[in-house]
């Protein structure tokens, strides 16, 4: 029932940002109050017992459930970013991704030893920038990481979530 709201209230915008995607445009997400309420009440459910003392949020459409959740949770919030965007020391990772290579950066006293970490983003594609996170993320060394997204696509040959090691607890909201 939940998710039906959810899939009713996402917007598909075809051909963005080059012909031939079909991007979901989480922002139709966010505008409405009981989706976003549903969104951080559903993820809260799911991470209440978890121990959860940090979640990361990818740049930039997970920074809005994911802080919300973080608030909701108790726990910390950081944000994984673009590069040059942190301005004190980072970690970072470097990624592939289909025109050319990327990176993201988290700051490096944002995450301990002692932290169980929860990464969240809106959308779970090819899985490059999620996995990029998570392995950014190791070099910390957390107890725990769990991967949480709003949305998963599951067209075929995108197979993103065969990217991630089995033994990673990755949930997602929505399935398209
Ligand atoms: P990927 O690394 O391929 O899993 O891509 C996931 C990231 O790209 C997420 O941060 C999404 O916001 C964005 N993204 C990729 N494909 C789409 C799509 N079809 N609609 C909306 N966002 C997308």
């Amino acid at each position: 029932m939940n998710n039906e709201i959810l899939l009713k209230h996402l917007r598909n915008v075809p051909d963005f940002p080059i012909p031939g995607i079909q991007f979901k445009d989480v922002s139709t997400l966010y505008k409405s109050a009981r989706c976003l309420r549903i969104m951080v009440n559903e993820l809260y459910d799911i991470y209440k017992d978890k121990g959860i003392t940090k979640v990361v949020g990818i740049e930039s459409r997970g920074f809005v459930v994911g802080a919300a959740l973080a608030y909701k949770l108790g726990a910390g919030f950081i944000m994984a970013r673009k590069p040059g965007k942190l301005p004190a020391d980072t970690l970072k990772e470097s990624y592939m991704k289909e025109y050319g290579k990327d990176t993201i950066e988290i700051h490096s006293d944002a995450i301990t030893e002692k932290d169980i970490v929860l990464i969240h983003d809106d959308l779970l594609a090819t899985g490059g920038s999620m996995l990029a996170a998570y392995n950014l993320v190791q070099q910390f060394n957390p107890k725990q990481t769990y991967i949480n997204f709003i949305i998963e696509l599951t067209i075929e040959g995108l197979n993103g979530m065969a990217k991630f090691p089995d033994n990673v607890e990755i949930t997602t909201l929505i399935k398209i």
